[in-house]
C-alpha cells in the first residue's frame, strides 16, 4: 500500500516535512529469500528545492502539479549498490 503522511520530520534538519511517501519495497537478503518492507520519500520546505517550490506555490493546480513532479522522481529512487557495498564492509568491519 502506498501512503501520503505529514506528520515525517526531515532526517537532516528536524524541519517538519512537506509530504511523505511511502511505498512497498522488497529486496533479497543474502540467503535470497525476499524481505518485505516500506520505502519512504521525504519532501523537505527547508532543504530541500522541490519541497521549496511546492511551498512556493502560487495556486492549488501549480501545487498539485509541482508534487507530482516530485512523486515521479521518488518511485526509482534506489541506493547505488556500490556505495551501499562500500557502507557494508565498513559496518561488518567495525568501521561505522
Ligand atoms: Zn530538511
Amino acid at each position: 500500500m502506498t501512503g501520503i503522511s505529514r506528520r515525517a520530520v526531515c532526517p537532516s534538519c528536524r524541519a517538519p516535512a512537506v509530504l511523505s511517501v511511502t511505498r512497498p519495497h522488497t529486496w533479497h537478503n543474502r540467503a535470497g529469500t525476499p524481505v518485505h518492507g516500506v520505502r519512504e520519500s521525504l519532501l523537505c520546505g527547508t532543504c530541500d528545492p522541490a519541497g521549496r517550490r511546492v511551498l512556493a506555490a502560487h495556486c492549488p493546480q501549480e501545487w498539485a502539479a509541482l508534487v507530482l513532479n516530485w512523486l515521479a522522481t521518488t518511485g526509482d529512487r534506489l541506493p547505488d549498490p556500490v556505495n551501499l557495498a562500500a557502507e557494508e564492509a565498513s559496518w561488518r568491519a567495525g568501521e561505522l
